[in-house]
């Protein structure tokens, strides 16, 4: 008999990035790390910018996603994720000139540097280099 599963869907305002049943899930939840296993509880929360970590018959799967809600549900968990990236489909390179991009106007120190949004660029940038192994 194969193990229980709960199905997993990760979808942006742009595409589907993920849609199928898993073992496991460790999402990067506002509040801390979760682990989701079938037959979890109901939960909402909002998700930081992060990895999450996915099992599916002993093979696993990252997947950044850069904020957005989960739903734990009836075996069911939805991301609605601002963007979400599969570490095999990342751009190193983008992502490393983003991260540079993002330092150098941190480390400007203009007045006119918006800085939340570079550090949430800086973020995204890490997370997907983490994920995509070329940190
Ligand atoms: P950049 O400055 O390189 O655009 P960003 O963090 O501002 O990075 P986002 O606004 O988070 O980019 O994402 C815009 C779109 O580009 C999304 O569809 C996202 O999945 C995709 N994307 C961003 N960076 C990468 C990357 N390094 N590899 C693959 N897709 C990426």
């Amino acid at each position: 008999m194969s193990e229980k599963k709960l199905r997993l869907e990760i979808v942006t305002p742009q595409r589907k990035v993920f849609s199928e049943d898993v073992n496991f899930l460790v999402a990067p939840g506002s509040q801390g790390e979760l682990g989701i296993l079938p037959d979890h509880a109901p939960l909402i929360t909002s998700l930081n910018i992060g990895i999450m970590r996915i099992e599916q018959d002993g093979q696993k799967f990252k997947v950044v996603v850069s904020g957005g809600f989960m739903e734990v549900r009836n075996n069911r968990t939805t991301v609605l994720a601002n963007s979400a990236e599969r570490a095999e489909e990342i751009d190193v390179a983008r992502a490393q000139a983003a991260k540079k991009r993002a330092e150098e106007r941190l480390a400007s120190r203009s007045p006119e540097i918006d800085i939340l949004r570079a550090e949430l660029a800086l973020r995204r940038a890490l997370m997907r280099l983490k994920a995509a192994g070329s940190e």
